[in-house]
This record gives structure tokens, sequence and C-alpha cells, in this order.
């Protein structure tokens, strides 16, 4: 397997019909940016940040921030694709907490104050976190994304506080990136059925299908009760995300997958079926992910199993069908 992993490293990820597929990694902690550098990633497509938060005594301050993303991009400097680093501003509340913040009491903290919501509000956080991620940014290929984006106002907001973090930077006299693509996880369906507004004040789209999963199917992703709800190839869900896809590629913008839907084998031909050709995930999917993305073709995918897909009953069928599909094709 060592020997096969080796010569998998040295081929790109692509299909038989010459698509090229970017795979990336997410890191979540310390020990996944270590292992990096023996992955096949190409670049992060996550780094989340919260590890960084939850592991120190109080909010990292600036410079703490900056050691970090400097040190994950030194990182992915060294590996062997487009090398881009995509930072997603702190994610806490609900399955997220800080050991020295007390988050007030909700009925529903999956519905309640998380993401961007919580730094929305606590713009002093926000913007210590804009400064680190802008200065580490300067010429660098370093983008920055935003958790839990539910309408227009908050990525106006953000544009703003953007803008006045920048101008800021620019009176103390420090260094930093003039310029950052931004982009945002869609992960609330509200997001999902307004691409074509988001695209206005985005770069690229990131699909967060683990809360996706869980909003459009209303099954708490901790439940286990409703465990069985909570299924990516649930038909609602493939039917959103390929909508998202069709919107995000009509108007040229990236989109990838960042939800542990990428790390399933069946999960990325599907979603390449809808036009998907990036993928963030765990490093250590990823030759798996590459193994099946070679045998794939493509245009097969669209022509043949995304029809079949869209017009599913239920979880199982889709289960099914991608099954004999991948079966055959390997
Ligand atoms: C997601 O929701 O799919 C995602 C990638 O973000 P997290 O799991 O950190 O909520
Ligand atoms: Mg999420």
């Amino acid at each position: 397997i060592r020997e096969e992993n080796k010569k998998l490293k040295g081929l790109p990820a692509i299909t038989k019909d010459g698509v090229e597929i970017v795979l990336n990694a997410n890191i979540g902690g310390i020990t996944d940016l270590l292992s990096l550098n023996n992955s096949m990633a190409d670049g992060v497509g996550l780094l989340r940040t919260e590890f960084l938060y939850m592991e120190s005594k109080f909010f990292p301050t600036e410079q703490q921030q900056i050691e970090l993303y400097e040190r994950a991009y030194k990182k992915v400097e060294k590996l062997n694709g487009e090398r881009e680093l995509i930072i997603r501003t702190l994610d806490i509340g609900a399955d997220k907490q800080l050991p020295y913040y007390e988050m007030p009491f909700e009925g529903n903290p999956f519905l309640g104050f998380r993401g961007i919501r919580f730094t929305l509000a606590h713009e002093n956080i926000f913007r210590t976190q804009l400064r680190s991620i802008l200065r580490v940014a300067k010429d660098r290929k370093i983008k920055v994304m935003f958790p839990m984006i539910s309408n227009l106002e908050e990525i106006i907001q953000i544009k703003k506080i953007l803008a006045s973090v920048k101008k800021e930077l620019d009176e103390e006299g420090l260094e930093y990136a003039s310029y950052i693509q931004t982009g945002i996880m869609v992960e609330v369906p509200s997001t999902a059925f307004l691409i074509d507004k988001f695209s206005e004040y985005v770069d690229f789209f990131s699909l967060g299908t683990n809360d996706l999963t869980q909003y459009i199917m209303a099954a708490d992703r901790l439940s286990a009760d409703v465990a069985y709800l909570n299924d990516y190839f649930e038909p609602a869900v493939l039917r959103t995300i390929n909508y998202i896809a069709e919107e995000a590629i009509r108007r040229k913008k990236k989109i990838s997958i960042c939800g542990e839907m990428a790390n399933d084998p069946m999960a990325i031909a599907a979603l390449m079926s809808f036009g998907i050709d990036r993928f963030s995930m765990m490093s250590s999917y990823i030759p798996m992910a590459k193994r099946t993305i070679l045998r794939l073709n493509r245009g097969n995918l669209q022509r043949e199993l995304k029809p079949k897909l869209l017009n599913c009953n239920n979880a199982k069928e889709v289960k099914e069908i991608l099954k004999e599909y991948i079966e055959v094709i390997t």
C-alpha cells in the first residue's frame, strides 16, 4: 500500500475524461497540521480556527493568531498542488464551546448564537481575527471564509468591518493584504437559495454539508434518535446541493465542499455529477478520494448519474444507484 500511495501521490486527481479535481485538507487541530506534509493535499480548504480559541486560556491575541496562520501557511507552501489556505473565522456556539466564555442559555443552540452571529455581535473579537488574517495574507495565497451566513446583511456588514480594519492597519503603518479573496460557508438553507445575490459579494462558496443536512432535514446533528434523518444522501439534500452548484457555476464562482460528505467516495461521485470539482476533507481520506476520481468519467456522471440521483424517492435508492455505479466502473 505504501508503494501504491507513493505512485498515487505523484499523480494529479484527474478523471478519465481529463477533468482535474482539487483535493484539499481540512485542518481541525495541531495534529492535522503536523500530518499535512505527508498527505496528498493540494492545499487547505478549511482551517477551523476554533481549535486555537479552544486551547487558549482566553481569546487568542493578534500575535498568537499570526503565529498559527503563518505556521499553517509554511506547511501549505510545501504541498504539491494549488497551495491555497482558506482560513475560516471563529465558528463557536452549539457543538463548539470555549472553556473561558459562557454562552447564553438557549433552548435550540443550533438555531441560536453561533458562527458569524456571535462574531458580528462581538466585533472586537472579530476585528482582532481579521487583523491577524489580513496581516498574514500579505503576498500569500490566503483566503478568508465566514461560517453560518444566513442573509445578505451579514456579508454587507462583514465587508464594512473588513474595510474599517484595513483603514486601521493603514493608520498604524502595518503591512497587510489590500486584496483578499472572501468566501462564505453555505450551510444554512436561506443562503442556499440566494447564491445569485451572494455572488455579488464573494469570490467563492464552500458547502458545509454537516450543518446544511441538519437544517434541511430539521434533524439535530448530535442526536442519535434522529440520526437516520441526518443523511446527506436524502434527495432533498442532493437537490439543494445541485441547485447551489448550478447557481455558483453559472456565475463562475468557485464552489467546493468541506463537510464530512467529502470523505465518502460515493458522495464524491454524486457531487461531481453536479459539477463540483473541489473537495476538502480529512487528509487521511484523500488517497481514497483520488483513487475513486481516477476511475470516474465526469461527462458520464453528468449525463447518466445526475438525472437518476435527482429523481430518487429516498436515501436508500440514492445509495443503491451510487453503489452500483461505483462497482461497475471499478
Ligand atoms: C459543516 O457544517 O459542514 C462544516 C464543515 O462546518 P462544521 O462541521 O465545523 O460546523
Ligand atoms: Mg458548520
